[in-house]
């Protein structure tokens, strides 16, 4: 079925910043496997909040999956099997590898089921671009949020992609900094534990050659 929406307040802007944080709710605590997103219904509610589906869209697919819990299953099914292998093709781009055969299959189904663009008549007697939903509401969202990816590898800076260094986080990130050295997903959590164990090892390690163990706090 094909949709028309009204063109107002219809941009669906997805950031890298977006993906990224969709990327990153398959997290972990304190070095435990955590899933942000552990239903349909909170995947559909952060769509939602991301403005990468319309909310009657998210209805929608609730009802559906009301219905058929098992059509429910099979699409957080994909929502997760589409972060997954976007997490795969982003840790390929940190690591200068080529991705995993089947995560690129994964992603270029999910890029198919992208909205169609077309010029539409606009309200002053001219053109403007509009865009149709053309399948699954779910299906949308997923393409919208591969798309950044998409955009960085073919006309932005790929190498700003990093992937935080802490120990026990796997979140990437967009490294914005003028020297794109940044090796944290944010300096107050991962950067403080990581200077905090470094100065921890340093201080142990000189603890027996000075009588204090004074040590100066490492540079980041
Ligand atoms: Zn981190």
């Amino acid at each position: 079925m094909q949709i028309a929406y009204p063109p107002t307040d219809h941009a669906h802007d997805v950031t890298i910043d977006d993906t990224f944080d969709f990327l990153n709710t398959d997290d972990t605590d304190d070095g435990f496997p955590v899933d942000r997103l552990p239903t349909l219904d909170a995947a559909l509610g952060w769509f939602v909040d991301r403005g990468v589906i319309h909310g009657e869209g998210a209805d929608r697919v609730r009802e559906q999956a009301t219905r058929d819990p098992s059509l429910g299953e099979r699409e957080l099914a994909r929502v997760r099997a589409v972060r997954s292998a976007l997490r795969e093709v982003a840790q390929a781009v940190v690591e200068h590898r080529p991705p995993a055969a089947a995560a690129l299959d994964t992603v270029n189904r999910a890029l198919h089921a992208r909205q169609v663009i077309e010029l539409v008549p606009s309200t002053d007697g001219c053109v403007t671009v509009d865009h149709r939903h053309v399948g699954d509401p779910v299906d949308d969202a997923l393409a919208r949020l591969a798309d950044p990816i998409v955009r960085e590898l073919t006309a932005g800076q790929p190498e700003r992609i990093r992937q935080c260094g802490g120990e026990t986080c796997y979140w990437f990130f967009y490294d914005t900094s003028r020297t794109q050295r940044r090796r944290w997903c944010d300096m107050s959590t991962c950067g403080n534990r990581a200077k905090a164990k470094r100065h921890r090892a340093r201080t142990k390690a000189v603890a027996g050659a000075t009588p204090d163990g004074a040590v100066a706090t490492p540079p980041i």
